[in-house]
């Protein structure tokens, strides 16, 4: 079986991993040629099983050494900083961050050759025997099965799927990354050293996460990365002026001036961060979609179930869907389709729970 997958995002490196570790082969099409944005990703229990399925021993060990210390609370403050809520973490459980760039660099480690950068998929023509994968530019590959794993916007989904759904919420996150050096650390307020952190200020929320990492992901020849806090400042779009044509520096200023009444920790901060890493999401939604009759396409990620990064899940669903599907395809035999038909069947069922989860508050 020769599988075609569109996007080289978290979901579709840990199916190319899966599937290679499965003996089937893979080629990954990515639209961008460079590195991606690092920030944090908070993994539990669901992401930790799925890449111990499709990771080789070896990898699956540098995505933990290179993990980020797990936190041991989860914490609500006022803007002011007086704590309102605080909930200690399950030491037992499964829970730790990555960083999205590193991780991506790992999950693309052994797959030489079968990732294909600067390469869109635009569209597909499927028959009863196969799927030719359309390229920008002209290019065409023939596969058994195509996976769209091309995100938010995915060309997959909007071929196979015209009339999904997905919905800007209203919601607007401005986030930035902070690097964790002596002066900043020396003023970190201790409910932040401990974990996740929501900061409710009226209207405005402010997220924090920390990564420090266990290991310095260069002693395993990965890029130079240092330990910083990650920050989201949420409010609905009309609370903010208009964000769509700023730059990050200009994103940076809007996030400085929406908190300037707050504690002046928290501006210190927001106020040492790298400017120029600070980035816009628009908050889309995806709309549970019903049973559609199975083919040699399928989907998998934010490509069928994107949700809001407030539920911390979007990232873990779409590596349980990359170890369910590359179970289901190990498994096919010839009945390709009805394989299919179950991965997508239960697909279904968590992910557009998960969705329907991110939305409440
Ligand atoms: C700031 C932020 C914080 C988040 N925090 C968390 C968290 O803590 N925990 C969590 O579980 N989730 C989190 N999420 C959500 C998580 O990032 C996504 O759900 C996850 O990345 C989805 O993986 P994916 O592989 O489906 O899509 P993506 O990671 O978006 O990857 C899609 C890939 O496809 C490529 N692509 C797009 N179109 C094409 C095309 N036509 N042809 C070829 N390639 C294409 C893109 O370039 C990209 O590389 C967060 C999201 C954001 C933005």
């Amino acid at each position: 079986m020769r599988v075609a997958v569109a996007g080289a995002g978290v979901g579709g490196l840990g199916l190319a991993q899966g599937l290679r570790r499965a003996g089937i082969k893979v080629r990954v099409f990515e639209r961008s040629a460079g590195r991606p944005q690092g920030y944090r990703l908070h993994f539990d229990a669901r992401a930790g099983q799925a890449l111990e399925k499709c990771l080789p021993p070896a990898l699956f060990e540098l995505v933990l050494a290179t993990a980020g210390q797990p936190g041991r609370a989860f914490s609500v403050l006022s803007r002011r900083l007086r704590p309102r809520h605080r909930v200690e973490s399950d030491p037992a459980a499964f829970s730790t961050s990555v960083d999205r760039g590193i991780l991506r660099e790992i999950l693309s480690r052994g797959l030489d050759g079968a990732i294909s950068y600067d390469s869109e998929v635009t569209g597909f023509d499927a028959d009863a025997d196969g799927v030719t994968v359309r390229l920008a530019g002209g290019g065409r590959f023939r596969a058994d099965v195509l996976v769209g794993a091309d995100g938010v916007h995915s060309a997959v989904r909007r071929s196979l799927l015209p009339s999904a759904p997905v919905e800007d919420t209203g919601s607007r996150v401005i986030y930035g990354k902070t690097l964790l050096d002596d002066p900043v650390r020396a003023h970190l307020p201790p409910a932040l050293r401990d974990g996740f952190v929501a900061i409710v200020g009226g209207h405005v929320g402010l997220a924090t996460g920390l990564v420090e990492f266990r290991h310095p992901p260069a002693e395993f020849g990965l890029r130079p990365a240092a330990d910083y806090l990650m920050w989201g400042l949420s409010a609905r779009r009309d609370r903010f002026p208009p964000l769509d044509d700023l730059t990050p520096a200009g994103l940076h200023a809007v996030a400085l001036r929406t908190i300037r009444f707050w504690h002046r920790d928290v501006r210190a901060l927001l106020a040492a961060a790298a400017a120029d890493e600070t980035f816009l999401v628009r908050v889309r939604s995806s709309v549970r979609v019903p049973a559609w009759p199975p083919s040699r396409v399928t989907l998998l990620g934010d490509a069928i179930h994107a949700m809001s990064p407030a539920g911390g899940s979007g990232a873990n669903i779409a590596l349980m869907d990359a170890a369910n599907l590359t179970a289901a395809l190990a498994g096919a035999g010839s009945e390709v389709v009805t394989a299919i038909e179950a991965y997508e069947r239960s697909m279904r069922d968590y992910g557009f729970a998960a969705v329907e989860a991110s939305r409440r508050p």
